[in-house]
């Protein structure tokens, strides 16, 4: 039976990723040696490196001025290197969701926090809005999708103040204006590759802004000097970055990636809307994400929550247990999932609303 991965992350990634970098560890390109054994000095390995990154600058629009990462870590580690070579006085956070505020705390441990507005009382179902973000900030936090409560800020918000976004579970899942940013990061395991490896697209102007010492390894300065090999870098999964953005841009790039996202989301809000049985517990429908699909039963129906589970696993639908502190069902449907995977999920919630 075809199996459908809806894991929040590592997640579902191109068949050609996988394929690709399958042979590619037992023999990359016919040299005989496995990209798991080259050095990360061979010429070999530097092609590779520079093409994921011209294909990252080239499919997101990065402008120049800007120098694309690859780290170690994941995004919770840059929760910790942001204020360290950023935060001088205060810095502002906007709390949308358990991601958010664990680069809060983070955050505090390095000067003043002033977190604009917060969710969390509402058990973050929604993303809070008309803040005011205070222009004596050193910068602005966001998490532009909170990949646990299935919320997104899908538009890139002005700041008078630099601007940083975890985009760990939407990056390239639309146009973005980076712009607008002056740093945008994530861990790579959800749109671009296997878990290891982080991205971060940092405006170089914002390296000038540090002012405390930083420890080699936490230095942003330090990775954009030796353009991410400062030390050993992730070989492999930065091999399937790269196979995931040549087939991102093989399928027409952000915009052609954005509407076949927007049309899978469509098709299960849509069932959810219509259902009987489930709900999206989320307050304000414009902030409902393309990439995480959360949906809950309905009160009078929670006891038929395993029995949903049962009957997704017996149509191949993997992972769509909701996150413990919402329960429910998540369906993430991150870039790599095809439009059939929906088709199933949504047919399986059809299947099951006439036998409850
Ligand atoms: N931010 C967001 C929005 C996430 O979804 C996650 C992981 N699910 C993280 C940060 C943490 O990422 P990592 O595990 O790579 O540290």
């Amino acid at each position: 039976m075809k199996k459908y991965n809806f894991n929040p992350g590592p997640s579902v990634l191109p068949e050609i990723t996988l394929k690709n970098t399958a042979e590619a560890v037992l023999n990359l390109n016919g040299s005989g040696l496995s990209i798991m054994e080259i050095s990360h000095r061979s010429k070999d390995f530097e092609a590779i490196l520079k093409e994921a990154k011209d294909l990252f600058r080239e499919i997101l629009s990065i402008p120049t001025g800007y120098s694309i990462l690859f780290l170690q870590g994941g995004a919770s580690l840059q929760f910790t290197m942001i204020p360290y070579n950023f935060l001088n006085k205060k810095a502002a956070y906007l709390d949308s969701g358990s991601w958010a505020n664990k680069a809060i705390k983070e955050a505090k441990l390095f000067g003043e926090v002033q977190v604009v507005a917060s969710s969390k009382e509402q058990n973050y179902t929604f993303v809070p809005k008309n803040y005011v973000i205070p222009a004596d900030a050193d910068y602005f936090h966001i998490t532009t999708n909170n990949t646990i409560y299935g919320t997104e800020l899908k538009t890139d918000i002005a700041s008078p103040v630099p601007l940083v976004a975890d985009a760990s579970s939407d990056i390239l899942s639309r146009p973005m204006d980076i712009s607008k940013y002056a740093l945008v990061y994530g861990g790579a395991q959800k749109n671009l590759g296997p878990a290891g490896v982080a991205f971060a697209i940092v405006k170089d102007s914002l390296l000038e802004k540090v002012t405390r010492p930083v420890p080699t390894m936490l230095s942003y300065k330090t990775h954009v000097e030796n353009d991410s090999l400062y030390n050993t870098p992730p070989c492999v999964a930065i091999y399937a970055c790269l196979q995931t953005l040549k087939w991102l841009k093989d399928l027409g790039g952000l915009k052609a990636i954005h509407k076949m996202n927007n049309e899978k989301a469509d098709l299960l809000y849509n069932e959810i809307d219509r259902s009987k049985l489930f709900i999206s517990p989320l307050t304000a429908a414009e902030d409902r994400s393309i990439m995480n699909v959360v949906f809950v039963l309905k009160p009078e129906y929670k006891e038929l929550e395993e029995k949903f589970l049962e009957l997704a696993k017996s149509k191949g639908l993997v992972g769509i247990k909701g996150h413990r502190s919402v329960g429910g069902f998540r369906a993430s449907i991150y870039n790599a999932m095809p439009l059939d995977g929906v088709k199933v999920l949504v047919q399986a919630m059809k299947e099951f609303e006439t036998q409850a």
